[in-house]
C-alpha cells in the first residue's frame, strides 16, 4: 500500500528525519492560508498523488506570493495529473502540500528496499539525486551505492558512516546522514514498510540535510497489525476496480485485453493468462477468487470483471480442491440471472463435485460454453470473442 508524500514526511519526521515545515490544503484558499501561516517569501506547492515524477509533469511549483500559491493550487485541484508512473488516465488531485522553499546546493538519492536475493533490507544511495531511480540507474550507474543490512544487528553506525563517506559527505553532514539513515531504517522495520525513498535528500545552502520528497510503501499483509498505517490508505489513488475487489476479498489486477478471467489460485490464474496469450487472445485481468468461494463471491467476481468495459467474453477456470464446483456453477447461474449477462461465458470445471457442477450448468439452459481442459478453455474464449473471425 502506498501513501502520500505528506504522510511519509510526517512518519519519517517522527523518527527524526529533518523535513521542511509545511501544511496540507484541500482548497486553493486553504493553500494560500498555509503559505501565510508558514511565513517567508517562497513556497513550494506540491500535488499529493500516489506517484513520483510530479515535478516533470507540472505537479510541483515554486511560488513567490500568496496569490501565486492560491492560483497554482486552483489549477491542480480536481485535475488528473499524468506522470511517467501513472499511466494515461493519471491520478486525481484532492490535496496539495505547501511547504517552505529550500535553498538547494546538492540533491542526493536515498532508498530503502527489500532485496529479494539476499532477503534483507538494502539501502541504495547516490550523490546524484532528483531524478527517478530508473533514470539514475541508466544515466549514472557508477554513482549508485548499495548496502545490505543484517537483520540480527540492524543498521550499524559504522555502516551508516561508511555510506555517508561514499556519498562524499564530510564534517557535520556525516553525523546528520547517519541520523537520517538510522531513522529511515527504524521506520522501515518498525512499520512493516516495503519501501522508503527520499528523493531528493538535499544539502541546503547552509549545509543542512533535508528530505524534500518522501515516499513509503507498506506490506499489505502486515496492515492488520498496523491500524495507524492502514488508516492512511487513500482509495482515490487506487484503481477503482482493484479496491472494490480487495474489499470483497478478491485478488484482482486490471489489464488491457478483453478476455475477463475468473480463476482460483494465483498459479492457475497466471497459467490461464499464458494460455490465453498462446491462443492468440489478451486477458483483461488477473483475478484469483480464492478458496471456498460461495455463489455470492462468484457473482461478485463477475461484477468486478464486468466493470471493465473492454471485457467481451468471460473465462471461468476452476480447479476445485477447497472450492466446490457445484457452488461455482451456482455462482455462474446467479451471475447470469442477477447481472443480466449477455456476453459469452466459457467455463472449465475440474475437481471437487465436478459432476454436480456440470449438471447444474447443463440443466440451467444458459448459453455457457463448457470446456474440459485449460487449452480448450483458452481456445474457446478466444473463439468466442466478437472480433475473432468465425469459421465458415
Ligand atoms: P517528484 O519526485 O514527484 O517529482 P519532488 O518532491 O521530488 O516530486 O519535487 C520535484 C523537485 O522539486 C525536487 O527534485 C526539487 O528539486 C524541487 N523541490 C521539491 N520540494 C522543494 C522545496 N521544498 N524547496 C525547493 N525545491 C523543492
Ligand atoms: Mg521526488
Amino acid at each position: 500500500m502506498d501513501i502520500h508524500e505528506y504522510q511519509a514526511k510526517e512518519i519519517l519526521a517522527g523518527f527524526g528525519v529533518p523535513v521542511p515545515r509545511g501544511g496540507l490544503a484541500y482548497s486553493p484558499e486553504q493553500a494560500g492560508y498555509r503559505a501565510r501561516e508558514l511565513g517567508g517569501d517562497a513556497w513550494v506547492v506540491k500535488a499529493q498523488i500516489h506517484s513520483g515524477g510530479r515535478g516533470e509533469a507540472g505537479g510541483v511549483k515554486l511560488c513567490r506570493s500568496e496569490e501565486e500559491v492560491r492560483d497554482y493550487a486552483a489549477s491542480l485541484f480536481g485535475k488528473s495529473l499524468v506522470t511517467k508512473q501513472t499511466g494515461a488516465a493519471g491520478k486525481d488531485v484532492y490535496r496539495v502540500w505547501v511547504e517552505g522553499a529550500s535553498d538547494i546546493r546538492q540533491e542526493l538519492y536515498l532508498g530503502f528496499v527489500l532485496d529479494r536475493k539476499t532477503e534483507r533490507i538494502m539501502i541504495v544511495a547516490s550523490g546524484h539525486g532528483g531524478m527517478e531511480i530508473e533514470d539514475l540507474a541508466e544515466e549514472d550507474p557508477e554513482s549508485l551505492r548499495r548496502m545490505v543490512i543484517d537483520p540480527a544487528v540492524g543498521l550499524a553506525e559504522y555502516q551508516a558512516r561508511e555510506l555517508a563517506f561514499q556519498l562524499g559527505l564530510s564534517g557535520g553532514q556525516i553525523a546528520q546522514m547517519v541520523g537520517i539513515l538510522r531513522a529511515c531504517y527504524r521506520a522501515y522495520r518498525d512499520l512493516d514498510a516495503m519501501m522508503v525513498e527520499i528523493n531528493p535528500l538535499v544539502i541546503t545552502g547552509t549545509g543542512e540535510l533535508v528530505a524534500l520528497d518522501a515516499k513509503m510503501s507498506f506490506d499489505t499483509n502486515a496492515l492488520y497489525r498496523r491500524p495507524d498505517v492502514a488508516a492512511l490508505r487513500d482509495p482515490s489513488q487506487e484503481d477503482a476496480r482493484e479496491s472494490v475487489a480487495a474489499d470483497n476479498g478478491l485478488a484482482y489486477v486490471g489489464l488491457d485485453g478483453d478476455i475477463g478471467c475468473i480463476i482460483n489460485g494465483a498459479g492457475l490464474a497466471m497459467a490461464t493468462m499464458d494460455m490465453i496469450k498462446l491462443a492468440g487472445g489478451e486477458p483483461a485481468n488477473f483475478l484469483d477468487i480464492g478458496g471456498g468461494a460461495s455463489p455470492e463471491r462468484v457473482c461478485t467476481a463477475f461484477r468486478t470483471v464486468l466493470s471493465d468495459p473492454n471485457v467481451s467474453v468471460v473465462l471461468v477456470n476452476i480447479f476445485a480442491g477447497i472450492n466446490r464446483c457445484d457452488w461455482i456453477a451456482e455462482g455462474v447461474i446467479k451471475a447470469y440471472r442477477e447481472l443480466g449477462l449477455s456476453l459469452p461465458v466459457v467455463v472449465r470445471l475440474a475437481g471437487t463435485n465436478v459432476e454436480a457442477g456440470r449438471k447444474l450448468l447443463n440443466a440451467s439452459g444458459l448459453p455457457i460454453v463448457a470446456a474440459d481442459t485449460l487449452a480448450e478453455a483458452a481456445d474457446a474464449a478466444v473463439a468466442a470473442r466478437p472480433d475473432t473471425p468465425k469459421a465458415a
